[in-house]
């Protein structure tokens, strides 16, 4: 058996107990620092849905091991791949060279094996590609600069430590092979290389040289271990348990809050940090600051003072700031912080700006959350302070009173249908699908209209439908999202209970919010129904030919997608299918559409609150839009209706029109598709 020197040979073994006390410390700092992050991390509340562990095993192989979502800007994800499975690759490394300082002449049990010749290889190659993708990220900091980073010196700190690790790797191997260490260095190509460069070198000299690689080496992975609890790199620690952990119910479902066993010491939604979830805190200490999140966010895109990644920095600061507070002395109950979140910590602007739409959430690559961190403030701004902007009051009022924001009288709820022959599943007849109108649908001139559309579609396809007439109510969506939790519930029950007495089970609505609130929040409520978006049904219908659009459109428009119906729901192709086939319509694209799509304004309760600050989003939508080369606008929201048509009036873009692609299948139906409704009627629209 042929001997091989070990590196713990090469590496002599004067200052083992040196080493071995900087090992303890290192690993004791470490361990205190995670300890203090972990403990406040557990002074959050305990709400988290956990379960379904094989998927979140899976999400961890995509999305963390796989980087799947870093690859959404390609140079970016390509350079943190690099760097990130260079550092996976190298841990082992790193351990069997803290292994070799304490126990010298110690050396990785494969290596002489065809996995270790594999292991070598592969640790040479990512020296190089680890190091490669430092080089991008030096050359994007210095020189592309993009908007989104931030330049601090934590970066710089945390690319020259990475270097210092790689660079000693192929030091000290390179000082072994130029030293005639015996070794497998065949499969060390770059070390290789560099052991070239030491030809003619003594021994003595390049004994020396290993021996500072490797301090050098293990210097620069202590210090790393020990910087990162305290940078924004603290990621490198928590990004897995955050992938891990990350929600998995539907995006659009905002958590229930038990209204009824509310604890007179605890706080209604978050007034504290300590009142945010622990998952809500890791998410603070797991934000890279990429700012990903932020340079697609409407508010921060139209200069709201609401900038995603700030709110999360402000929010983690804030935590760290407060662990004198929190964690007490041993022994003693923990503290609360006794600064509010929205007014001390957080301007209350930016708690009241967002629209939910969470294309922040989509663009993180680790899965931050921002929708329900928010909308805790809210809950606690309403439900405890009664503080929030007085535009909401009436549409809270109206909600409340007349169960619709426009404060309308619920008595004439239906009337938009009169003459249609839409039966009331109250009268107790058999049908197949509940439509439900919705506030817009009902009270809204364009919405009326596009409801009007949908009957006359059902009704030509032979479906057998029913409404709620003046029993319908507001869904509560937009009170939710603005933080009254109490009147969504009292909503929700109300007409979980109509729909239950009625015997629903499957129901349409031509309002994404509805849509999501039914699908998605009902549930929890005991309300269980098949819920599908008027465009999945008349898609569906077209289809399968119980439906035929033949009269020609000659128009060319562009389709916005809803963030309620596409990003939350992710349902982008069922209106673009009606669109598609219907005779002479050009549909052109806009470059921000689908998952780009940015939202109009509406959404989060915003519908009803005044826009005070920075550009409007809808007209900032709108011009987005107009890059698809057409000024006529397709929405399947009644909302997206409203935002839409006001900004190309704003903007006077002559002859624009903004148009329900439910109202396009209407007037695109032949007459010869159109079948009796059960009277004998055919429907009238006026579309
Ligand atoms: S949900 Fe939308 S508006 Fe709210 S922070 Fe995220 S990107 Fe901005
Ligand atoms: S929340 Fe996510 S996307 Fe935003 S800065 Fe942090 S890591 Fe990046």
């Amino acid at each position: 058996m042929p001997h091989h020197a070990t590196a713990g040979s090469f590496l002599g073994g004067s200052d083992t107990l040196w080493f071995v006390l900087l090992t303890i410390a290192a690993v004791a700092g470490v361990a205190w620092s995670l300890s203090q992050k972990l403990s406040l991390l557990l002074a959050g509340r305990k709400d988290v849905e956990l379960g379904r562990w094989n998927e979140r095993l899976r999400g961890v192989l995509v999305f963390f091991l796989g980087q799947r979502r870093m690859f959404l800007e390609p140079l970016p994800g390509i350079m943190h791949a690099l760097i990130f499975w260079g550092f996976l690759v190298f841990s082992i490394r790193s351990v069997s060279m803290v292994v070799e300082g304490l126990t010298r002449g110690w050396e990785l049990p494969f290596l002489h094996t065809p996995v270790g010749h594999a292991y070598l290889l592969t640790k040479d190659v990512f020296a190089v590609l680890v190091l490669i993708g430092i080089a991008i990220a030096t050359w994007r900091r210095l020189v592309t600069r993009p908007e989104r980073l931030e330049y601090s010196a934590d970066a710089w700190v945390i690319l020259g430590l990475i270097s210092a690790l790689m660079v000693s790797d192929v030091v000290a191997d390179g000082a072994r092979i130029g030293g005639g260490a015996p070794g497998p260095w065949a499969w060390t190509p770059v070390s290789a290389v560099v052991g070239g460069w030491f030809a003619g070198t003594s021994v003595g000299a390049l004994r020396t040289l290993y021996a500072a690689a490797w301090w050098v080496h293990l210097g620069a992975l202590y210090v790393f271990a020990n910087y990162l609890p305290y940078s924004k790199h603290f990621h490198v620690y928590t990004s897995l348990p955050n992938v891990l952990l990350r929600p998995l119910g539907e995006p659009g479902r905002l958590a229930k809050m038990d209204l009824e066993n509310i604890e007179e010491a605890s706080a209604l939604g978050a007034g504290k940090v300590t009142d945010l979830t622990w998952k809500q805190l890791l998410d603070l200490y797991t934000c890279t600051e990429c700012g990903r999140c932020t340079v697609v966010c409407p508010t921060t895109i139209t200069k709201k003072p609401l900038i995603p990644r700030n709110l999360t920095i402000s929010l983690r600061d804030h935590l760290n700031a407060s662990a004198g507070e929190i964690l007490r002395a041993p022994g003693e109950a923990r503290g609360t912080p006794t600064r509010e979140l929205a007014g001390d910590v957080i301007d209350p602007e930016v708690v009241w700006a967002c629209t939910t739409c969470r294309w922040c959430e989509e663009s993180c690559p680790l899965f931050i959350s921002y929708v329900d961190r928010i909308v805790e403030m809210r809950r606690h701004l309403v439900l405890e302070k009664a503080d929030f902007p007085a535009e909401a009051e009436p549409a809270f009022r109206g909600m409340e009173v007349n169960g619709n924001p426009w404060q309308l009288s619920g008595e004439t709820r239906g009337d938009w249908a009169k003459g249609l022959g839409v039966p009331l599943a109250s009268e107790g007849g058999d049908f197949e699908v509940l439509f439900w109108v919705g506030c817009a649908g009902s009270y809204d001139d364009a919405g009326k209209r596009t409801s009007q559309a949908l009957v006359k579609l059902l009704q030509a396809a032979g479906v057998r439908l029913a409404m709620l007439g003046a029993e319908e109510r507001c869904t509560g969506d937009a009170a939710r999202r603005l933080g009254n939790e109490y009147l969504f519930q009292v909503l929700a029950a109300a007409n979980v209970e109509t729909l239950n007495s009625r015997g629903v089970k499957k129901i349409v609505t031509n309002c994404p919010h509805c849509f999501n609130t039914l699908a998605h929040e009902y549930p929890d409520f005991a309300g269980n129904y098949k819920v599908v978006h008027g465009t999945q049904f008349v898609a569906e219908l077209v289809a399968s030919g119980r439906l035929k659009l033949t009269a020609e459109l000659r128009r060319d428009l562009t389709y916005h997608d809803p963030c309620y119906l596409g990003r939350t729901n992710r349902e982008y192709d069922a209106p673009r299918r009606i669109l598609e086939a219907i005779p002479g319509l050009a549909l052109k694209e806009a470059p921000l559409s689908r998952e780009k799509a940015m939202c109009c304004g509406a959404g989060g309760g915003r519908m009803w609150l005044e826009e005070k600050l920075g550009d409007r989003i809808n007209q900032t939508r709108v011009r987005q839009l107009q890059e698809s080369g057409a000024n006529d606008v397709a929405v399947a929201c009644p909302f997206c209706a409203v935002m839409v048509g006001n900004a190309q009036k704003e903007l006077g873009i002559e002859g624009a029109q903004t148009v329900d692609v439910i109202t396009l299948a209407a007037q695109a139906l032949g007459e010869d598709s159109s079948q009796p409704t059960a009277d004998g009627r055919r429907p009238k629209v006026d579309s």
